[in-house]
């Protein structure tokens, strides 16, 4: 390595701090950003800067939005009632690309996973019980089908179902371990109307 400009070095390094990205990659990505025009990485610089800056989580369901309330959660034509709980705004995504879901969302940003030491409290997970207190109808968890996901929607369960609020679980049709941002539309809508209750 100190074959190198100490800069690269020092570049190659905050590269691998990315996830998927090893250290092969990590050279790879910095020898290609030297050989960018400097206005194209400083288009890349500013646009890594001003994301981070600017987005924040929707108040209401967690979600990385640019507003103070995501426009999922500020339109009032849809279900209020009906809330799903997805891992994080990716899984979001997907199931907002098969239009047909008209409830409204709860992003946690992670599952529980007692291997990697993230708890409950390491997710958004007592702000989805906090909006449990307003008209809440059902909550379909729709976390992934990984050893993660399926822990995180035992614990869900548990925590709502003295509540009284119908909880159900996405049919599993959903590929073990599969990321649900990778399964395509019809797919996800066929594990979302094939939902079972808990
Ligand atoms: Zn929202």
């Amino acid at each position: 390595m100190e074959y190198y400009s100490s800069h690269i070095n020092k570049l190659i390094e905050q590269l691998s701090h990315l996830p998927g990205i090893g250290a092969k990659s990590a050279q790879r990505l910095a020898f290609h950003i030297m050989n960018m025009p400097k206005e194209q990485v400083q288009q890349l610089t500013a646009a890594i800067t001003d994301a981070r800056t600017n987005v924040q989580y929707c108040k209401c369901c967690y979600t990385l939005t640019d507003r103070e309330m995501c426009p999922i959660c500020s339109n009032p034509k849809r279900d209020h009632s009906t809330i799903m709980v997805v891992e994080n705004t990716r899984d979001l995504a997907a199931y907002e690309k098969t239009g047909k879901f008209e409830g409204v969302y709860h992003v946690l940003h992670g599952a529980i996973s007692p291997m990697l030491g993230i708890g409950p409290d390491d997710i958004k997970l007592k702000e989805l019980i906090m909006r449990l207190q307003g008209d809440v109808k059902e909550v379909i968890i729709a976390t992934n089908s990984s050893l993660e996901g399926e822990t995180t929607a035992m614990y869900i369960s548990k925590l709502i179902k003295p509540t009284g609020i119908k909880v159900s679980r996405i049919a599993s049709g959903v590929p073990v371990g599969g990321d649900l941002e990778y399964i395509d539309e019809v797919t996800l809508l066929r594990a979302l109307e094939g939902r079972v209750e808990l």
